[in-house]
């Protein structure tokens, strides 16, 4: 059966285009033009995974996903159109998947939702999830963090940056929310403040890893640990 995807979108074009790129990607979407369809589409049947315009004409964006997630806990990618709707994706921390800014392309917008849909895949009924094979291990008592079994030498700003990021990898954590979770008195940090604390925990981790490039830069809004390490360090 094919994966139902729910395109909440009130501009036909984009709807269109997403459809089209969809099907041929073997999905089977569903276009909502409006809150109170999309609804009442997700209520009477769960899609696979939600495509969530912030700018709908009649609720907002994040209103939305609140009232979609009250009646099932389905992945969301949001799409925005403006700086300060990635921000509030971001920064509200809402739980979202994934976010793709306008204008996008199709084909990248449909990876997105197959490495959400992966990500977010459950174990089949009956079998054991293979416990995850993560090279960060985060060891909160010794606050000792290892990476592909070594142990990292880190400062306790270091230590809270990678601890932060380990715990929700892919999510794009904003500098803000890094400041508020890592620093004692955020108020007083600036941004740079964290941009310098990743860069030197960057280089230990390439001290380790060096051909890999474990935190990435989403560009104007802030870090994510990478979801696609490989479990065992390249040989
Ligand atoms: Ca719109």
């Amino acid at each position: 059966m094919k994966p139902r995807i729910l395109i909440v979108e009130d501009e036909p074009g984009i709807a269109d285009t997403l459809q089209y790129a969809l099907r041929t990607d073997g999905f089977d979407p569903v276009w909502c033009a409006t809150g109170e369809e999309a609804l009442s589409r997700f209520a009477a049947q769960t899609p696979a995974l939600v495509i969530l315009d912030v700018g709908l004409p009649d609720i907002n964006g994040f209103e939305l996903f609140k009232r979609l997630h009250e009646i099932a806990d389905v992945p969301v990618v949001f799409l925005t159109a403006r700086n300060d709707e990635i921000d509030r994706v971001v920064g509200l921390e809402l739980g979202a998947d994934d976010y793709v800014p306008k204008p996008f392309s199709p084909r990248e917008l449909v990876a997105r939702v197959r490495s959400v849909l992966r990500r977010t895949a459950k174990p089949a009924p009956g079998t054991v999830a293979a416990p995850s094979a993560t090279p960060i291990q985060v060891d909160d008592g010794r606050r000792q963090i290892r990476f592909y079994g070594r142990p990292l030498e880190l400062s306790r700003y270091e230590y809270g940056l990678l601890k932060t990021l380990a715990s929700r990898p892919g999510h794009v954590f904003s500098r803000d929310t890094l400041l508020e979770r890592v620093w004692d008195d955020p108020g007083e940090s600036l941004d740079r403040t964290v941009d310098a604390h990743v860069k030197t925990l960057r280089a230990k981790m390439k001290l380790v890893a060096p051909e890999l490039d474990p935190i990435r830069t989403h560009r104007g809004t802030g870090y994510a640990l990478a979801e696609d390490l490989p479990p065992a360090l390249p040989v």
